[in-house]
């Protein structure tokens, strides 16, 4: 039996629907899913193998077209080296966006050397007539594309398009451990639920200002002999006037995080958990390269 194997990116703005589709795909939860935009700015892995195949997904974070900070110049990077290294490119679009002929991504999508998916996603929402302006749209915009239409959310032609990137991939070995689901370990996925409770418990400034690390995920038996996680995670926040925001009156804020969060971890983990959170000021860490580099923006 022939082995197939390969690197598919998924790629489009932001709230198209790449998380979710990742999330069908894989079928597991792995990115944060929310309305605001940016949200996802790592590069996360989802990896789905079966007897005679693997694919390792990746989700990019979405293209932004002015790089103020550092942060979304190295945001920029990723898109570009999503190109260099995948087998197949999952562009993802929502009916109602504009794109032209100039644009740079439509363009480097059409002088793309790897297979190029076009995906039209969030069917769910619109008329058969639409699907097909916007299915003749893409056609002419890449006619080289494979053009699909599919809903993420409640997974139309999701199937479908799995059997059809299994036909287009390569013949190749499995780059990671049949068993695993990603290559990123659980307390990353742990930080991750962390940052999207604070998204949702939090105003203004305060959810892009935070980021939220794991620096101990420990497994133990509870006095009863019940499996737990100990989990130690610190804020980060970029100002010292957001921490006493963070923490709230009392420290009522804050412990309606950890609760929240504590709730969602232990669904992930499918464990009982314990979760303590600390909270730390690092001035300006989005234009910090080496706290950059820490979190995992930059290489
Ligand atoms: P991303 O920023 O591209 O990763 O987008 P997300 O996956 O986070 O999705 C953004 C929003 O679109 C979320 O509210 C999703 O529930 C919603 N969404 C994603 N796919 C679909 C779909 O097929 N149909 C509908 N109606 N909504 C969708
Ligand atoms: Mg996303």
């Amino acid at each position: 039996m022939e082995h197939r194997s390969g690197f598919v990116n998924i790629i489009g703005r932001p709230n198209v629907g790449k998380s979710t589709l990742m999330n069908a795909l894989v079928g597991e939860r792995m990115s944060i899913i929310t309305n605001k935009p940016q949200t996802t700015r790592h590069r996360i892995i989802g990896i789905l193998s079966g007897d005679d195949f693997q694919i390792v997904f990746s989700d990019t974070p979405g293209l932004i077209g002015d790089p103020s900070y550092k942060m979304q110049k190295a945001m920029n990077r990723a898109v570009q080296s999503t190109f260099e290294d995948a087998d197949i490119m999952l562009f993802v679009t929502e009916p109602g966006e504009k794109y032209s002929e100039e644009d740079p991504l439509v363009a480097k999508l059409s002088s793309s050397e790897v297979p190029v998916f076009v995906l039209i996603n969030k069917i769910d929402r619109i008329s058969e007539d639409e699907l097909k302006r916007h299915r003749e749209k893409w056609e002419a915009l890449l006619p080289k594309a494979e053009i699909r239409s599919i809903s993420a959310l409640k997974k139309w032609n999701t199937e479908k398009l799995l059997e059809d990137l299994l036909n287009r991939l390569p013949e190749g070995p499995a780059y990671y451990p049949k068993d695993q689901l990603t290559d990123r370990y659980e307390r990353f996925f742990v930080s991750e639920i962390i940052r999207e409770k604070v998204l949702e418990l939090y105003k203004q400034e305060i959810p892009y200002s935070v980021e939220a690390i794991v620096n101990s995920f420990k497994e133990g038996k509870t006095r009863e002999g019940k499996a737990i996680v100990r989990i130690e995670a610190v804020l980060f926040v970029a100002r010292k006037s957001q921490k006493p925001i963070l923490i709230g009156k009392n420290g009522q804020a804050i412990k309606k995080l950890g609760m929240e969060a504590r709730k969602s971890i232990e669904q992930f983990l499918e464990k009982k958990v314990h979760l303590e959170l600390h909270v730390k000021v690092r001035e300006n860490w989005r234009d910090d390269e080496q706290y950059l580099k820490q979190f995992g923006y930059l290489e």
